[in-house]
């Protein structure tokens, strides 16, 4: 058990100062006074002058690392338990990329079941770019029915030079297939979908949409903040109630110079000033993949890489750039996933929930993480790490 006391809860709502109490992995009380009787063993963590949030979320991670575009030398590595912990992230999807080939999604469930057995939520996208998707079962739907690690498909690419070219009736029938796997198994069958740099934006899911009886609930677009024009059609996507994923930058300064990428703070101001709910927009954070810089004539120019630490520090340049309040902030990295994802248990403070938690001072440092109930990082440095790290 363990006993967080005086601390600021953004749950993610402003609850004010609370204490928490936590056991067996979950939240089992929030109050503002907790009187624990003496004979109980509780570790007693201060919470004054902190604040608390929920463990973050990061819906887009090529935990088996990503790349090879440009080359095999350019291959990324795995995720690493604490490189994700570090920074708050306690629940984490996995996904391949480009490179379905040499990397596979026997390869995906092992670095899940791995990232769950060292103590955080990991779940995983069937598929990669690929159309026709490559799947365990020989289904899309079956996958999703009967291999637990899944809760979608993805990230399927559209609009890019590297995509696999679908044409629109094998989108929608990967998307049809996808939302059945949900239907049937209870989880999200959400469509995780990589949108390139290409003027066709996100059409196909528009289409879609217009066309069909497929719910903007069934996808997850990512990328949308890569160019201003794409991001301009995410805007009016969202104001038809879809939910738009924005992918973080470590180094924003950097890639606001060399493209036109919105700066994930201007794109969550502008949304909010055109009326956009506060729902409808998550931050990933493309960790691990790799970042190539292609010329126009699509010429590979260099690569960097997707780094999980961007999702705290996009929530703090919302912050304290655009001064939009933490408590709507931090939903892009918290409730809003969960929602999206139909993770039943996390992305709140709130009784029965997870005890997945961040503990942050207030200019948001992380300070401790818990998750399911155990902590992970102390004075801001991991406690428990992967056997090799
Ligand atoms: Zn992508």
């Amino acid at each position: 058990m363990k006993l967080i006391k005086n601390v600021n809860v953004y749950a993610p709502e402003k609850l004010g100062k609370k204490d928490l109490l936590i056991a067996g992995g979950k939240i089992c009380q929030i109050s503002d006074n907790l009187d624990i009787p003496e004979n109980w063993e509780v570790e007693v963590i201060d919470g004054e002058g902190l604040i608390a949030t929920p463990g973050f979320i990061d819906s887009h991670v090529h935990i088996l690392g990503g790349g090879g575009e440009g080359g095999f030398a350019n291959r990324t590595p795995e995720a690493t338990l604490s490189g994700l912990t570090r920074w708050g992230i306690t629940t984490v999807v996995g996904c391949l990329g480009t490179d379905g080939y040499g990397r596979d999604l026997t390869a995906l469930i092992s670095k899940i079941k791995g990232l769950r057995e060292q103590g955080i939520t990991a779940y995983g996208y069937t598929g990669s770019y690929q159309v026709p998707v490559r799947t365990l079962t020989g289904s899309i739907t079956q996958d999703i029915m009967v291999v637990d690690e899944f809760i979608g498909t993805g990230e399927i690419a559209i609009s890019d030079h590297r995509s696999s070219q679908p044409t629109y009736d094998e989108f929608l029938r990967v998307c049809a297939d996808t939302r059945i796997g949900g239907i049937l198994s209870g989880k999200a069958g959400i469509i995780n979908i990589h949108l390139g740099d290409s003027p066709r934006k996100m059409d196909m899911i528009l289409r879609a949409i217009e066309e069909t009886e497929i719910p903007s609930t069934q996808f997850l677009p990512t990328h949308v903040n890569r160019n201003a024009a794409l991001f301009d059609q995410a805007v009016e996507y969202a104001k038809l109630g879809g939910t738009v994923d924005f992918t973080g930058n470590e180094d924003i300064d950097y890639w606001v110079t060399v493209s036109d990428e919105v700066r994930v703070c201007d794109g969550i101001k502008r949304m909010l000033d055109e009326g956009i709910s506060s729902d409808l927009f998550t931050i990933s954070s493309d960790g691990q993949g790799s970042l190539p810089l292609f010329s126009a004539d699509g010429q590979f120019l260099g690569i960097g890489m997707g780094q999980s630490s961007c999702l705290l520090k996009e929530v703090r340049e919302c912050v304290q750039r655009e001064n939009i309040p933490l408590e709507i902030a931090i939903k892009a990295i918290t409730a809003n996933p969960a929602r999206v994802l139909c993770l039943d248990t996390k992305g709140q403070i709130k009784e029965g929930f997870d005890a997945d938690l961040c503990i942050m001072t207030e200019d948001l440092n992380i300070q401790t993480v818990i998750a399911k109930g155990q902590v992970m990082v102390k004075d801001g440095e991991p406690v428990v790490k992967g056997m090799f790290e």
